[in-house]
């Protein structure tokens, strides 16, 4: 699949999203164990909220998809096969990431930051990584600034690249993990909007927020977390007005 495979004819690109699917997933540091038994559906081209209070386990949960961290058991599918097989880098093209704070290279343009993955660990030449990630930044609305360093960009553009650069990739998942908690407030919306966009154009979504707005409105499925477990999943509309368990209805107390 290219980038810019369909936006000739529509304007509009469309993503063909794998389906990510974790089975009894436990994950410890050390002795502890932090995520236990943890299993879930993510189905093509839809978006899975991810929602629990500071320390339930939501980061381990995605450092386990894309092997930052190995998980202690169970297993990951990514498009049906166990991610657990795949080796890492070629995972991580697989599975892109993005993070609260960016992690751009500050001495680089955007148009480097975005390229810099596609020659380096995609093998493409300098010219057609260029080329793919003009298309990338254009896609999420930066293609004026494709030669703008990061300090000279604001937080919701240096977030926006940081997405460019994940999609660049051409990747099956996006792992956004707490994406606008580090941006002025006034900047959280249009980020929001552009991870609303790739959801709807077929983009496979595990998307940890804090923005309970966002999951109601955009999510397919909402899973609560508490404590290293799942604890409650479900429709945006079971999970947010009829929560089954104490916990998540003390943490909805509090959040909303
Ligand atoms: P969340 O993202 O929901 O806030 P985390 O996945 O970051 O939760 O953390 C889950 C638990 O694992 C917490 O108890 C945290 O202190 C612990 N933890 C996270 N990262 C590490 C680490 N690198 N080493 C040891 N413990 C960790
Ligand atoms: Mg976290």
């Amino acid at each position: 699949m290219s980038l810019a495979s369909n936006t000739a004819s529509t304007g509009v690109h469309t993503f063909h999203g794998s389906s990510l699917e974790l089975k009894n997933l436990t994950m410890a540091y050390g002795d502890i164990e932090v995520l236990r038994n943890v299993s879930l559906n993510v189905a093509p081209g839809t978006t899975t909220c991810i929602i629990g209070p500071s320390g339930s386990g939501k980061s381990t949960l995605l450092r386990g998809v894309n092997r930052l961290h190995e998980p202690k058991s169970g297993d990951v599918l990514l498009a049906g096969e166990s991610a657990l097989m795949v080796k890492p880098d070629i995972l991580r093209a697989r599975i892109g990431m993005v993070f609260q704070h960016f992690n751009l290279f500050p001495d680089h343009t955007a148009l480097d930051n975005v390229a810099l993955a596609l020659w380096s660990v995609k093998g493409m030449s300098k010219t057609a990584a260029r080329e793919r990630a003009r298309r990338s930044l254009a896609e999420v609305g930066l293609a004026e600034r494709a030669e703008h360093r990061p300090r000279d960009l604001s937080g919701g553009q240096q977030q926006r690249v940081a997405i460019a650069r994940a999609l660049a990739m051409e990747p099956e998942v996006m792992l956004f993990d707490e994406a606008t908690s580090a941006l002025d407030p006034e900047l959280v919306k249009g980020v929001l909007n552009l991870m609303a966009g790739l959801g709807r154009r077929g983009m496979t979504m595990l998307v940890v927020t804090h923005e309970m707005g966002f999951a109601r409105k955009v999510a397919d499925q909402v899973v609560f977390m508490d404590e290293g477990e799942v604890v409650e999943s479900g429709t945006p509309t079971e999970l947010f007005d009829n929560p089954q368990s104490k916990r998540l209805q003390r943490f909805l107390s509090e959040v909303l």
